[in-house]
């Protein structure tokens, strides 16, 4: 099969204050960076390639792939990074080239609720069934964002593709709550993916959606999200909360085997402990968070005492509250001045607000 091409034209005047946010977030998607003249970015992923050509208040994108998933997925990624960064220009992004005006947006699944059960009292375990779910195995990413119907709008309308490649919502009215969750296993031969679901106090439209979901009811899935980690690490120093404990499981499931290190994870009371397929060598500590604490703070304090191996193949994984993994990214990013390629400090909700990350 030829060789499908995406372009499209933008009139940036202020591209030099962000540009290098944009390559540099491209590039984190395990892309190489390629030789280019001066102006110009050339990002090599497994799945296809983009190209950024700035000239005077004009930048130019491309992108290639050998088939449809790696072109819409190149495009999600190039749009995204222009539209995270570049809002003091607000782009408008129109792709050009193969798929452009296709609806049907690659990211999106219809899922129907296969099954459901309760894993400890706090966390559901909720198998969702689809087709074609290879492409949320395929990029090294593990989150996606659920698309729930609610009591107020109980059949929301589903996605497609605007002219950016990006979400567009054919009736905004009927648009469903977003809420961004973990792929904590998956079978994408046999069609189905596992979530696990926390029951907060709080009660958000994720939480009640988990607590009474059963069998048949459909959900919308888009993804894959998130960045994939440092392929050479080797050496982890891990926190989590109720939150951030499906994604480290599954990293704990998945990562190679001579993996060594710490992951503490903070559980609010010993019930909620899981048993974890722990294919490492990493080591799982779980603190009970003490009373009158703040979320993520017991978490937060042990990781910062734990201070950093002494070792060039480390990294840092923190995922929880938004408070401790603001402390926590500081400590690794300011006072101990490790870089993004190094560690990464999620915040995963955050106490108060509603919908965090959730777009
Ligand atoms: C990359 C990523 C991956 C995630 N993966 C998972 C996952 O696999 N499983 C999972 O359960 N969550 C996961 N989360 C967290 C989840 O997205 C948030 O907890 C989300 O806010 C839940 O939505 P909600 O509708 O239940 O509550 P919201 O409507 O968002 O919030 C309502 C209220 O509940 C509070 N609240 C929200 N989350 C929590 C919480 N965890 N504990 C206590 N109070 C809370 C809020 O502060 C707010 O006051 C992930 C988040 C990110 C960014």
């Amino acid at each position: 099969m030829a060789e499908l091409i995406c372009h499209a034209k933008l009139t940036l005047p202020h591209h030099g204050d962000y540009m290098g946010d944009i390559t540099d977030r491209l590039a984190s998607f395990q892309a190489q960076r390629m030789p280019a003249a001066p102006g110009v970015t050339r990002l090599r992923y497994a799945f296809g390639w983009a190209e950024i050509v700035a000239e005077g208040a004009q930048v130019r994108l491309r992108g290639g792939a050998p088939d449809p998933n790696g072109l819409a997925r190149l495009k999600d990624l190039m749009a995204t990074a222009f539209m995270l960064y570049a809002k003091a220009d607000a782009p408008r992004i129109l792709w050009q080239g193969d798929a452009a005006g296709d609806r049907r947006l690659d990211s999106f699944r219809l899922m129907r609720v296969l099954s459901a059960s309760s894993l400890t009292p706090h966390m559901r375990r909720i198998r969702l069934g689809g087709e074609g779910l290879d492409r949320f195995a395929a990029f090294g990413n593990m989150h996606v964002r659920l698309l729930l119907p609610s009591p107020a709008i109980p059949a929301p309308v589903w996605p497609v593709a605007g002219p950016d490649g990006l979400a567009d919502w054919p009736d905004p009215e009927r648009k469903p709550v977003a809420r961004v969750y973990t792929i904590r296993r998956m079978d994408a031969a046999a069609g189905w993916v596992d979530i696990d679901m926390l029951l907060h106090d709080r009660d958000g439209p994720g939480s009640s959606w988990a607590r009474t979901a059963q069998a048949g009811d459909a959900i919308g899935m888009i993804g894959p999200l998130g960045r994939p980690l440092n392929a050479d690490a080797r050496h982890f120093i891990m926190g989590a909360d109720e939150a951030g404990l499906p994604a480290l499981a599954r990293l704990l499931e998945t990562l190679p085997p001579r993996t060594g290190g710490t992951a503490f994870v903070e559980i609010t009371s010993a019930v909620e402990r899981q048993p974890i397929d722990n294919r490492t060598g990493i080591h799982v500590e779980w603190l009970l968070r003490q009373p009158g604490a703040a979320p993520g703070q017991t978490l937060a304090d042990r990781i910062m005492a734990e201070g950093w191996p002494d070792r060039p193949d480390s990294f840092g994984w923190f995922a929880a509250e938004s408070a401790a993994a603001q402390q926590v990214r500081q400590f690794w990013r300011s006072d101990l001045g490790l870089g993004r390629d190094r560690t990464l400090a999620a915040a995963y909700w955050k106490q108060g607000r509603a919908g965090l990350m959730a777009g």
